[in-house]
């Protein structure tokens, strides 16, 4: 695949609320949902993946008990992949249907945007 030079109207294939699964990484297949996405960073939020520690500090806010809480960090894109309903993580292909594009399964053709 050639490099981008440009950063302008980068394909994002995942949205909010797909169900993805880890490629790779620490979190490899684990499956979550998706809450966020940043199309700049080429980055996804999934529900209960990537999960980092965080020091909560009693100091800074005093109605919070002074320990440790998780939360979801960012990973890329690169290392998700769309599951479908049937086949499960798959590449994702693209088709018009009537006036919209719609995102389908490669494998078995099923639309994937609900
Ligand atoms: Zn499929």
């Amino acid at each position: 695949m050639a490099t981008a030079t440009t950063t302008a109207h980068k394909r994002v294939d995942i949205r909010r609320n797909d169900t993805v699964k880890v490629m790779t990484g620490r979190d490899r297949g684990k499956e979550g949902r998706v809450l966020r996405v940043f199309p700049d960073e080429s980055k996804v939020l999934v529900e209960h993946v990537m999960m980092i520690k965080k020091t909560m500090s009693a100091k800074r806010n005093p109605k919070v008990k002074g320990g440790i809480a998780e939360q979801e960090s960012k990973m890329s894109i690169a290392n998700v992949a769309l599951v479908c309903g049937t086949c499960g993580p798959v590449r994702i292909g693209h088709e018009v249907r009537g006036d919209r594009k719609v995102r389908v399964c490669k494998k078995c053709g099923t639309t994937l945007d609900k």
